[in-house]
């Protein structure tokens, strides 16, 4: 069978859906990236805002209309909060609840998954490496026990639930031998990593298990709510193979809402929390997550975000639009915001994200970095059009005779232009 898989929204829908591929694969079926070719979708939907959901319906419809003859398999979080809605759509045969995402293609296969059968996957691995696939989205967590009021994912994916600790270990050593460089650990709150378990550091035991017996050259952390952090966690960045990066969901830079939010931190914290990361990890990368126009955030409100955002000198933000979810606290709210005001402070605060990315990445100008090369984007006469990540998070664009993909070779970094900075590799 020929199956096509797509994702939209977090890290975690794409770790669940290399998963899935990893597991068709296994069973012998092959994964095509043309969808005219597919006889089976697999849609991997996401919920977070109404934008996200359109997308999800408008993706399901389009690979129905170009391919009559395959059937879709939906799962995520939109599929786990609105059935009804997805059912109705074109060729959609079957509804995977998230809670049994882990069994999907057993359950569009009908075969169980055999005993780990590698060779197939390590065929595989040299092709996808040799497009670019070079980082590894690994899911160590699922669930959360926050309540968040405008979060539809407590909703959508239950309690918070860990995996076991050597499983994790084994299959990020695994992912190297088949040519991997990079792991990235997901989870919807991953910080909580081992809570269920009572253990109140085990994402810390986590990462000194992966570098100690693993040999994956790079190791990165993705989303990690800020009250899950002590300073003291951040010792874990004396090994330099954990990548100078944190992803800290700061959603309002302004008490009052983050009160309304029901987010444990506040400025102050977080501010601590910032400072103790930096003081510990230099050239640290610090990236966030904001909403605009939260149920009653007045004009003060957004302006104090807005302000402690400049001040906090992120490396990058992720601006969202609030939008009522189903389910949620937040939308019996009080105070809604217009769509014309969430539109204003939103273009306002993706102005302030690209001058802090800039400015961030600028500080780098003149300095020699390790950088992972993930893909090629392009050609020019003079090479190829080379992509890819330092540690720390700094997108990098070299022009190059050869093709760099899948190899950290560092480079020297110049100015900053159109979204990434241009770099010349240093080869010996
Ligand atoms: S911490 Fe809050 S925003 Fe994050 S998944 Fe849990 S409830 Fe949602």
């Amino acid at each position: 069978m020929k199956v096509h898989l797509r994702t939209l929204g977090c890290r975690l829908n794409q770790s669940e859906i290399d998963t899935m591929a990893r597991q068709f694969q296994q069973q012998g079926h092959e994964i095509v990236e043309d969808p005219t070719q597919a006889d089976w979708f697999v849609v991997n939907t996401c919920a977070v805002t109404h934008e996200a959901t359109a997308s999800s319906r408008k993706l399901i419809r389009e690979l129905a209309r170009g391919n009559r003859d395959a059937q879709v398999t939906v799962t995520g979080c939109y599929a786990q909060i609105a059935p009804e809605e997805i059912r109705v759509l074109p060729q959609v045969s079957r509804i995977v609840d998230n809670l049994d995402k882990d069994r999907l293609v057993e359950q569009v296969t009908g075969l169980p998954l055999e005993s780990f059968d590698r060779e197939p996957l390590e065929r595989e691995a040299a092709v996808r490496g040799a497009q670019g696939r070079t980082r590894a989205f690994v899911k160590v967590q699922d669930g959360c026990d926050n309540a968040c009021t405008f979060c539809v994912t407590t909703v959508a994916r239950g309690a918070g639930r860990s995996r076991p600790l050597h499983e994790i270990v084994e299959e990020i050593q695994y992912l190297h031998t088949i040519g991997y460089q990079e792991a990235v650990l997901t989870g919807v709150h991953l910080g909580s990593y081992g809570h269920d378990w009572d253990e109140a550091h085990a994402l810390s035991g986590l990462v000194r298990a992966i570098l100690t017996d693993t040999d994956i050259p790079r190791l990165r952390l993705s989303s990690l709510e800020p009250w899950d952090l002590s300073p003291e966690f951040f010792d874990l960045w004396e090994n330099p193979r954990l990548c100078r990066h944190l992803h800290l969901p700061l959603q309002s830079g302004c008490d009052a809402t983050l009160r309304r939010m029901l987010r444990r931190t506040n400025q102050r914290q977080f501010c601590e929390l910032v400072e103790a990361a930096r003081a510990r990890i230099p050239d640290l990368s610090i990236t966030t997550d904001m909403i605009v126009g939260f149920p009653g955030e007045t004009d003060e409100e957004f302006a104090i975000s807005e302000a402690f955002a400049s001040a906090m000198q992120f490396a990058g933000m992720h601006v969202f639009r609030y939008s009522k979810r189903p389910g949620t606290a937040a939308a019996r709210m009080r105070g809604h915001v217009s769509e014309g005001i969430k539109k204003m402070r939103s273009a306002r605060l993706r102005a302030l994200a690209d001058d802090l990315e800039r400015h961030f990445a600028e500080q780098f100008t003149g300095e020699t970095l390790d950088v992972l090369w993930e893909q090629v984007t392009g050609a020019t006469e003079d090479g190829f059009v080379n992509v890819g990540y330092t540690d720390n998070y700094i997108r990098v664009r070299a022009i190059h005779p050869r093709v760099l993909s899948n190899h950290i070779i560092p480079a020297r970094l110049d100015g900053f232009m159109e979204q990434a900075v241009s770099a010349v590799p240093v080869i010996a």
